[in-house]
This record gives structure tokens, sequence and C-alpha cells, in this order.
């Protein structure tokens, strides 16, 4: 189902969204394109390349309590966290989709976590193709496109008078306003090509450049600072903390990284990455190899974060290419 919707009608579609739900699109703060919740319509920006954070926040936030330990007249009382409220996530583009439906798999593999299916179950998602590719950008090269619907509720295409709009599910047809959005025949312009990045023949030769001296010749650049996770949409290391005040206890969950030191360290004070190499070497293996053979897909949707914010220039296009041609010359 596709329809035409005026801008205007769009803001007003917006409005009607916020009164039931909770509304959560890209904003510009201080220059910085972030997702956040609306509180008027004005507030969504449309025209942008790709938000600084992925939404992965929304169902998997930076900090979440887990669930409370509390101790009432002798009795302790475990109370787990609910997401009580619909919500709409809007804008989000079509990388970011599928890295959603990447960060499912671990996540709802059996046993699932609660938590994250209650935030999946209660948020629609509504996508915006993209009508521009950054430098950075490179979904072609991993299954992915600036126009894919695959992982949407709904999917929106910007054109000069309003929107295109395709209603993808059920969930996503039920969400639109029936009365305003003329049905069109009209087809949504052709995307734009990112730059192709030989992801295909890396895969072929990963396994023969596992010791190589390669990994610590590019960690001596590596900072450790962890951006390269938290603006990926794909990661999901985390941490939990418990932390005690009065009696009443909370489990909370943080977003880590495998570029932490010490993340792998375990008790006794072992540490079987405690150099940098290794650690820069598993954030690769585990997108491109350990993550496939476990869920049957690679890890990254080459929505080009990570090349773009790392401080020091590691790009994944970069160590991709350089595992290409290393297996190349290790298997003449
Ligand atoms: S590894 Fe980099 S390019 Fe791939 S999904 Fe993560 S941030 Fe995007
Ligand atoms: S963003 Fe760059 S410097 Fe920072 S941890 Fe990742 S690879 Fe290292």
């Amino acid at each position: 189902m596709t329809f035409v919707m005026s801008k205007e009608d769009l803001r007003s579609w917006l409005g009607q969204l916020m009164e039931e739900r909770t509304l959560i699109a890209p904003t510009s703060t201080d220059g910085l394109i972030l997702f956040q919740q609306i509180a008027r319509v004005e507030e969504v920006v449309l025209d942008f390349d790709n938000t600084v954070l992925p939404p992965k926040g929304c169902f998997f936030p930076a900090t979440e309590t887990l669930f409370t330990v509390q101790r009432e007249d002798g009795r302790i009382n475990l109370i787990p966290s609910v997401v009580a409220r619909e919500t709409v996530l809007f804008g989000l583009r079509p990388c970011d989709a599928n890295g959603i439906a990447l960060l499912d798999k671990p996540f709802l593999a059996e046993p699932s976590d609660t938590l994250y299916q209650q935030h999946r179950d209660k948020t629609i998602l509504v996508g915006l193709s993209c009508n521009k590719v950054s430098p950075e950008c490179f979904c072609t090269s991993v299954g992915g496109a600036p126009n894919d619907s695959s992982h949407l509720d709904i999917l929106l295409t910007k054109i000069e008078e309003g929107c295109i709009i395709q209603a993808i599910t059920e969930r996503g047809k039920a969400l639109l306003p029936l009365k305003q959005a003329p049905q069109t025949e009209a087809q949504p312009p052709s995307p734009p090509c990112p730059e192709v990045v030989p992801v295909a023949g890396a895969l072929e030769v990963i396994r023969q450049v596992f010791g190589d001296t390669y990994w610590s010749r590019l960690a001596d650049r590596c900072i450790h600072c962890n951006l390269c996770a938290y603006v990926c949409p794909t990661c999901y290391c985390f941490d939990v903390r418990d932390y005690e005040d009065g009696g009443r206890i909370e489990r909370v969950r943080t977003w880590e990284s495998c570029q932490s030191p010490g993340f792998t360290r375990i008790a006794g004070g072992y540490d079987p990455r405690s150099s940098g190499g290794a650690r820069l070497r598993q954030r690769f293996y585990h997108k491109l190899l350990y993550f496939a053979e476990q869920f049957g897909a690679i890890s990254c949707v080459g929505c080009g974060r990570c090349v773009k914010f790392c401080p020091v220039n590691i790009d994944i296009r970069e160590v991709v290419r350089d595992i290409q041609s290393l297996g190349v010359k290790g298997g003449a």
C-alpha cells in the first residue's frame, strides 16, 4: 500500500501519534542530529544524513535498570522493570532498521531478554529512505540498500511535495491516517549508490589472517575510547552492576565494549585478550565471522558511523580491503 502525504499532513499525523504514544525522532541539538523524545512536532528533523547515535538505545539503552530488589516488612521483593507505553520510532534509516534486526538475534534467542522483548513489542518502526549517501556509507556491500524496507513497519521517501509512504506491515498500515492520504501509483525515486567494499572477498580469507601482525600494528593507533562500539547499531557488549541505596538494590545494565582493557578479565586476573591487537581483532572477527557463524549474518550494516567517529581513523572499509589482500598474499 503506497500513499503520498503532503508536508502539512505529515506534521498533523505526527501530532496525532504523539497524543497516544511516545514519539522518538531525529532532532537537532547544538548541531548534532540525535534521536530524542519529541515534545513538539516542529522539533522533528527530516533533512539529515544520519543520526550521531543509532536508535539501538530505544531497545538496549546506554543505561537501564533491569530490576529492583526491595526489603519490605521482612520480605524481599524483586520488582522487574516494565515497558508500559507504546512508542513510534520515526525517521530511522534502513541500515539502522537492519541493525535492530541483527540485535534481535542475540537478545531474542531463547532464553530471550524480556526487557528487550518488551521494548521491541511496544515500538513501531517508521523508516526514512536515504536520498543521499554519506562518504562513509557502504550498506549495499553488506546486503542493505538506501531504500530497504525489510525490517520496518512503514517506509517514507521524501519527494518535492511531501513523502511517499509505504505501509510494509499490517501494524504499520493500522498506524496510518487512512482518510488523509490518497493512494498513489507514484514510484519512489531511484536510491543513491553508496561505495562498494569487498566484504565477500574478505570473508573468504578472513581465517587465514588471524595470526598476522597486522592486528597489533593497527591496534597501536587505537586509544580504546570505545566510540566505535557506542555509535555502532549492532554492537551489544554490556556490563551489569548492582547499586545499593538504603536497602534498595538496583541491577543496572550499561553499554560496554570489547575494546575496553579488562573487558574479558576473569576471576584470578587472567585476561585472554589483554593486548590491544587481540581486542581490535576481536571486534572485526566478531562482526565478520563469529556473529555470522552463530546467527547466519554478519554484524555490520554499513552505516559508516565507526568510520566517521573513530578519532584515529581506524576504518572498517580499509580493514576489509587489508584482510582481503593479506589473505590473498598468504594463500598465494
Ligand atoms: S561496524 Fe561500523 S559501519 Fe558497521 S554497522 Fe557498526 S558502526 Fe556501522
Ligand atoms: S573508535 Fe577507534 S580509537 Fe576508539 S576504540 Fe574504536 S578503533 Fe579504537
